[in-house]
């Protein structure tokens, strides 16, 4: 079986992370502290502040904004939970626009004609890989005085011409084991803005501004230096990596490309694609249901993966909540209906993507 994900971290990251146990500084120190730096550096944002996951990044730079209780954030509701559950845990008010079947990200128009007179925030998700339409949509903060932050949990290293996810807004990133890097659970925030940065460092341990100074109500969201040792030599990495995820990408849709009722994702201009999945849409004239092309393609020894196959906005805790409007959002419900990811990651070969391609053909033949 091709799996739809596999974890395969450099024996550097392993050993690091041995030295790390042997040095006994198990708790946030030295290499959490140089970690942010280097993340920074490599984002290209002034400030990174670790945290324990990405929902952990989320709710912290959302709570950072300061924001009275019922401000309202306008999101997709084609995401993972996690970015609905901190803000609705930080008490804002979420309201669902569209997404573009372009990209599966926060469409525009859709955000800008969700905007009412309590939106303070736009909360893109830059899912799969690719980022959102960032030129627009931080064109319509600006214009609108929203704040930014920007859901980059799949997309590390992604960028529109130049300009990294991260650096647009706050940057949320998660670190959890299925992400392109990883310490198994973990996250970062990325921001430029120097009184956030210390507002979140102060968050994440218990309020506190220097030893026992405490300055403010915090939790526990520190990260410790084993998962920050996992990962260093990730980001080294990391080029390599999304090199092999680019190359499976490109074979996929050139052996793909003229099956007519598969859409293939686009790269769209200027964009750069981390390929964290590699999602088709059935078109609505497909032959065979999402299911049983998923079933197909098991039986060929192909993995394969549904994400998302519900909007937040249908769930009834998330649609009978009071500070939840959910809207009407047509698209992302196709998407949620006819999506499905193929293996792209680091861990398959050429070899493999070929047969990928092969069994999709002869799916094609036979329905
Ligand atoms: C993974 C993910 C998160 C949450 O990150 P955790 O580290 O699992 O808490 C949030 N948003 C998106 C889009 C994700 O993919």
């Amino acid at each position: 079986m091709i799996p739809i994900s596999s974890v395969k971290l450099p024996e550097s990251s392993i050993s690091h992370a041995i030295a790390t146990l042997q040095s006994g500084q198990l708790a946030q120190g030295e290499l959490v502290s140089a970690l942010e730096g280097h993340i920074a550096e490599t984002v290209g944002a002034k400030h990174a502040i670790a945290v324990s996951s990405g929902t952990a990044a989320l709710s912290a730079a959302i709570r950072s904004l300061l924001l009275p209780p019922g401000s309202e954030v306008v999101t997709t509701p084609f995401t993972f939970v996690a970015t609905v559950n901190a803000c609705l845990l930080a008490g804002l008010s979420v309201r669902f626009a569209d997404i573009s079947l372009d990209d599966f990200n926060l469409d525009p128009d859709s955000a800008e004609q969700a905007i009412g007179p309590q939106t303070r925030v736009l909360l893109p998700v830059h899912l799969y890989g690719q980022m959102a339409d960032m030129q627009n949509l931080s064109e319509i903060a600006r214009r609108r005085d929203l704040q930014l932050v920007e859901d980059a949990a799949q997309s590390f290293q992604a960028h529109i011409a130049g300009q990294a996810a991260g650096t647009w807004g706050m940057g949320c990133f998660s670190l959890y084991a299925t992400k392109n890097i990883t310490s198994g659970e973990g996250g970062f925030i990325t921001t430029s803005d120097g009184n956030r940065a210390a507002w979140l460092q102060a968050y994440r341990n218990q309020g506190m501004v220097t030893r026992y100074n405490y300055e403010m109500i915090g939790e526990n969201l520190r990260m410790t230096d084993f998962a920050a040792a996992l990962v260093f030599s990730q980001i080294a990495a990391y080029e390599s990596n999304i090199a092999i995820r680019e190359r499976n990408a490109r074979t996929l849709i050139e052996g793909l490309a003229d099956i007519g009722w598969l859409r293939l994702p686009k790269v769209m201009t200027r964009r750069r694609h981390v390929w964290h999945q590699f999602t088709v849409l059935l078109a609505e004239e497909a032959p065979i249901t999402r299911d049983a092309f998923a079933s197909l393609l098991a039986e060929r020894g192909i993995g394969s993966g549904i994400y998302y196959p519900r909007l937040l906005g249908s769930y009834l805790h998330i649609s009978s909540h009071p500070r939840v409007h959910v809207g009407f959002t047509p698209r992302a419900f196709q998407a949620s209906q006819s999506c499905l990811s193929l293996p792209v990651h680091s861990g398959v070969s050429e070899n493999e993507t070929e047969q990928i391609i092969d069994a999709i053909r002869d799916i094609a033949r036979k329905v």
